[in-house]
């Protein structure tokens, strides 16, 4: 017989010549587990996904529920299904006015895909921009907003009608005009290596869109429920997006995402031409119980999100290492700046064998990415640190 780790190799499609191969049998709060009962301390959670950590009861118990009454039943946007109306009705709930409706999808690419075609129907303008060394996602529409292009050149052509600015680059905002549609930025871009706006910034970014009214996307794919320290991270900005991309995190471990926006601007894709946007499974009744219930228990329990600050500073003090050139962190994403990348490596590896995970960025190959369940303890915490002290001291 073959082990899983053959057949993984041989009949499963690889993103790259390097997996992880950690190969595993369940996992429960912040830790994942091997058939062996080898356990791991995941400080990335599925990469910003599994934000209550592995299995919350009161998630796996909304899914347990919503098993038993139904699964997928019809389209997206044709019956009413009670965990997606409720889900929309919560998460509007504790947004900005102006943000009341909701339009479910699958994946964070899915989020960005929608929000795209809606900027440009509900704007009747083609110009998209984004900021450099932004992830908004690996589907051709999402992809063509990657600058650089190393990781998508080869898929030419992509979207016409996209361009770039610096993140943070106030004097780049006038290149946002008449024409553009929308701007779409990550509140705290997470795969550059985490880095968080200026002061002013994204007010000075706000003023230009309603400017020229363009439309202000936000993707908070990463970031959002609680992973910066509020709900939402533009809450810390004191600036409201036109729309906003979730994903990850919303769905306790199960997949879905979400643009929500005005009524009056959402409306657009319901007409001329009708069906203007459609998913067979966006909203799924399993994946909104589990977000609903996600949802309710961080707003139940808001220690998880108000001890964020305090777990980012303990990691911050417990990181301290001569190695370690530098740790940028917004709430309990961070990044912590080594040499160059063979060192990330050499400590990601070493963690893995000592029973952490960590792993890297996409456009910072420089830098470890420590993102774990925002339940982490204080007390798993100073374990990881002395896992990643010990592995900086040996790399
Ligand atoms: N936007 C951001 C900020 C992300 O971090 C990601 C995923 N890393 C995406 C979009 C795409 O999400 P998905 O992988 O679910 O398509």
């Amino acid at each position: 017989m073959p082990s899983h780790r053959q057949l993984f190799l041989e009949h499963m499609a690889q993103t790259s010549p390097f997996p992880l191969l950690l190969e595993v049998d369940h996992a429960l709060g912040s830790w994942v587990y091997d058939s062996n009962g080898k356990a791991w301390l995941d400080l990335i959670a599925g990469i910003s996904v599994s934000s209550l950590g592995h299995r919350h009861p009161a998630v796996v118990e909304a899914i347990h529920q919503q098993t038993d009454r139904y699964l997928h039943t019809m389209v997206y946007g044709e019956y009413i299904l009670a965990p997606q109306v409720e889900l929309a009705s919560l998460l509007t709930s504790q947004l900005p006015a102006s943000l009341n409706q909701v339009y479910f999808v699958n994946s964070g690419s899915e989020a960005t895909e929608g929000a795209m075609k809606l900027a440009k129907r509900a704007t009747g303008r083609s110009e998209i921009i984004a900021a450099r060394r932004a992830y908004h996602g690996s589907t051709q529409g999402a992809a063509s907003l990657m600058s650089p292009t190393d990781f998508t050149r080869p898929y030419y052509p992509l979207l016409p009608g996209i361009s770039h600015l610096e993140f943070n680059c106030n004097w780049c905002l006038d290149r946002i005009t008449e024409h553009t549609a929308a701007v779409i930025i990550e509140t705290v871009q997470a795969e550059s290596g985490v880095c968080i706006p200026e002061k002013n910034y994204l007010k000075y970014l706000r003023a230009r869109c309603s400017e020229t009214g363009t439309l202000l996307i936000f993707d908070e794919i990463q970031v959002g429920y609680g992973r910066t320290g509020s709900l939402f991270a533009f809450e810390q900005y004191g600036v409201i997006p036109d729309i906003l991309l979730l994903a990850k995190g919303m769905g306790g471990g199960m997949p879905i995402g979400a643009f929500v926006a005005p009524a009056e601007i959402m409306g657009a894709l319901s007409n001329a031409p009708i069906l203007g946007h459609i998913t067979t499974f966006g909203g799924h009744p399993v994946c909104c119980a589990a977000g609903l219930a996600t949802l309710q228990t961080l707003i139940d329990t808001p220690e998880i999100i108000n001890s964020v600050p305090e777990k980012e500073a303990m990691f911050r003090e417990l990181l301290k290492h001569p190695k370690v050139k530098k740790i940028r962190s917004a709430g309990l994403l961070m990044a912590v700046d080594l040499d160059d990348n063979q060192r990330v490596m050499k400590v990601i590896q070493h963690c893995l064998d000592n029973g952490v995970i960590t792993d890297w960025f996409l456009f910072n190959d420089r830098s470890l990415r420590i993102a774990p369940p925002l339940t982490i303890s204080q007390k798993e915490i100073r374990h990881a640190c002395t896992v990643i002290q010990e592995a900086l001291d040996n790399c």
